[in-house]
């Protein structure tokens, strides 16, 4: 299963990704995740892309195109994989297309500007592991420590309200365009099958709502 998660940044995507990919058994590729390590680690493209992130700004399709290939070759094995925060632009999404990488289901996560600048400014991140918390829906039991490792949680610079205003406008202007790029491709081809679901409510909830896409 080969599935793809749109919709704004705070929808959820990657709480939910860790929960979907457990339920199929298929890798958990994040753009966002793995671009914060190379930044983490310093590396070349980490430090091409770090302060370009830090304004909620996109990097270059190109750059984006060539790390998602790389880490899709290492999906090779398994039955697919969940990719969580690509394709952001319609050029990303063509790259997809045009290297004939066939995906499954698109799976639109919705959620109103306001409720997601209360939910960014107050989660909290473990980088290594992608672990998401939130400082009063979803705490750790220590204050920004991590459950697992117990290590230090982190507020990323994208998460400060200016800079979500920001990433929201980018959305909106570059992102949500692919849902009508993907609705239209669902109704000329037979794939992807294209399903929108509230993202807002109880994760739990919201849980809830995508196993039922798959129960169908
Ligand atoms: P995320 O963790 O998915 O919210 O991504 C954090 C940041 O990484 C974004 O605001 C962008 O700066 C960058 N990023 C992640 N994925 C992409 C992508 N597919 N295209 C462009 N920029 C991306």
């Amino acid at each position: 299963m080969r599935v793809i998660f749109l919709g704004p940044p705070g929808a959820g995507k990657g709480t939910q990704a860790h929960f979907l990919c457990n339920f199929l058994q298929i890798p958990h590729v994040s753009t966002g995740d793995r671009l914060r390590q190379e930044v983490q680690a310093e590396t070349e493209l980490g430090k091409q892309v770090k302060e370009i992130m830090a304004a909620g700004l996109f990097p270059a399709d190109e750059l984006i195109i060539a790390l998602v290939k790389k880490a899709l070759l290492e999906t090779k094995e398994a039955k697919g994989f969940l990719l969580d925060g690509f394709p952001r632009t319609v050029a990303q999404a063509e790259a997809l297309k045009d290297a004939s990488i066939d995906i499954d289901h698109v799976i639109e996560l919705e959620v109103a500007d306001e409720v997601i600048i209360q939910r960014l400014s107050g989660r909290r991140v473990h980088l290594s592991s992608g672990r998401i918390y939130h400082v009063t829906l979803n705490p750790p039991k220590v204050a920004d420590i991590d459950d697992m490792t117990g290590e230090a949680l982190v507020h990323r610079e994208d998460d400060k309200e200016a800079v979500i205003r920001k990433r929201l406008e980018v959305y909106h202007d570059k992102t949500k365009p692919l849902v009508h790029w993907y609705q239209r491709l669902a109704s000329t081809n037979k794939i992807p099958v294209f399903s929108k679901i509230s993202g807002e409510g109880a994760v739990e909830i919201v849980r809830q709502r995508l196993v039922q896409i798959f129960a169908k």
